[in-house]
């Protein structure tokens, strides 16, 4: 099966300042647990493709296809806000990027793979309980519409895996057109190699933002720049909207295509308290649900002040003030869709902040208050009242969304789906 894939590798091209060359390390017994064909398919690689012994031998860590060129990359962070001078790939290696038939590039990453020269102190691998979190969760957030990582296979073996207690080791395969995160622009900034800084951001530009790379410098950069604001920008109002807490927003956690990378302790929000904090080792809670629009631009921050050598102070200030406005633009336009409003009127922010905070006050279950709201006619909205315990304040809301659908040219059927 691995015949049909055709590796390119241009991150390896790079050359080892950028990584180290790294072999998998098998787990024992593997057998697959689940595999995506939907993710498959975006490498050309079909149902029998998935079912052969290569595949399961990649799964494994056992073999790699030709022409793979497994390696680790090096990268930095800014971890609950303190500089952290080297992290790198501790337990994912980027075996190879294959292109598809339609000349797209996707970046096939092996999680759990065994140790790295970034692994530190710990033991490279993943486990299978947060690798089955994170291979559903990337799939359902690109279903929902918020740009991920994807997750290809799942695999676990009889290998074990030291946590809390002993656990099975498990392996995710996950693609991603880059990898790539702040992080690797803050190594080389903050070690003081600004030709490896540049070499990566044309790398970036280059293969990622074709349309900037014929601008002539800084401009090329700065609107390079301008688009990953843009992207964070719409991908955290994206995280608001859903009610997704990401639990661990170092920048090294970034991507710098505006991905959800890195699922952990990631949460969807039930009861709606705008200070939830879903990873318990946050004591601060420095990534509660509620900050996370300040730490998108404060880790922003964090990268154009690494870019400082490619982009003058005042184009990456004008670049970072766009990241309010886009950002709000599109929560709004995700909070209409929630209430099922196809256009835009003003006072909707105020009909959303509204709501918010109604949510919050009555502690009231965000996804199932929405499910409600769309399962629930407009005219019938009235069977909600008893369901708070503040009435009036709800009754005041829902006069309010109803003469705002009032305003819709559109039947409420519409509204409903
Ligand atoms: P995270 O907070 O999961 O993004 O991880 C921070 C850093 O620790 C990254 O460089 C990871 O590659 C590394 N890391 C996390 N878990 C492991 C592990 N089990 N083995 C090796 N490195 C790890
Ligand atoms: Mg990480």
């Amino acid at each position: 099966m691995f015949d049909s894939l055709h590796f390119s590798n241009s991150f390896a091209r790079l050359g080892e300042d950028f990584y180290s060359p790294v072999r998998a390390e098998p787990i024992a017994d593997a057998r697959l647990v689940s595999v995506n064909p939907a993710a498959a398919s975006l490498v050309d690689l079909d149902d029998t493709a998935l079912a052969s012994a290569d595949f399961i031998a990649l799964m494994a860590g056992r073999q790699l296809p030709p022409g793979a060129r497994p390696l680790a990359s090096v990268y930095a962070g800014h971890q609950f806000g303190g500089y952290t001078p080297q992290l790198g790939d501790g337990r994912a290696l980027l075996i190879g990027e294959v292109q598809n038939r339609q000349g797209q590039r996707w970046e096939l990453q092996l999680k759990g793979a065994g140790q790295t020269p970034y692994s530190r102190f710990a033991d490279g691998r993943a486990v299978l309980r947060s690798s089955i979190r994170e291979y559903l969760c990337s799939e359902a957030m690109h279903s929902l519409g918020i740009p991920s990582t994807r997750a290809m296979a799942l695999s676990t073996g009889s290998t074990p895996v030291y946590r809390e207690r002993i656990e099975s080791a498990a392996m995710v395969l996950r693609m991603a057109p880059s990898h790539i995160r702040f992080g690797h622009f803050e190594y080389f900034f903050h070690s003081g190699r600004h030709d490896c800084l540049q070499q990566l951001a044309d790398y970036v530009i280059e293969q990622h933002f074709p349309h900037c790379a014929g601008l002539p410098a800084p401009a090329r950069y700065q609107q390079w720049l301008l688009e990953v604001v843009e992207r964070t920008a719409r991908l955290i109002a994206d995280w608001q909207a859903a009610g997704f807490c990401h639990g661990v927003m170092n920048t090294d956690n970034m991507s710098i295509l505006g991905l959800t990378i890195d699922y952990g302790p990631f949460a969807f929000i039930d009861d709606f308290d705008p200070g939830f904090v879903c990873n318990h080792s946050d004591s601060h809670g420095r990534y509660a649900y509620n900050r996370q629009v300040a730490i998108g631009l404060w880790n922003l921050n964090a990268l154009a002040h690494a870019l400082s050598p490619l982009i003058p102070v005042p184009a990456l200030k004008d670049c970072l003030m766009q990241y309010e406005p886009v950002l709000l633009a599109r929560f709004r336009q995700r909070m209409q869709h929630k209430l099922g409003l196809a256009t835009d009127q003003p006072g909707d922010d105020e009909l959303v902040g509204q709501l918010l905070q109604l949510l919050a006050a009555e502690r009231r279950d965000y996804h199932d208050f929405f499910r409600r709201l769309g399962n629930i006619a407009a005219a019938e909205l009235a069977t909600l009242d008893d369901s708070f315990v503040d009435r009036e304040r709800w009754r005041s809301w829902r006069t309010g969304y109803q003469q705002r659908l009032a305003r819709e040219d559109r039947d409420d059927s519409q509204r409903q789906a």
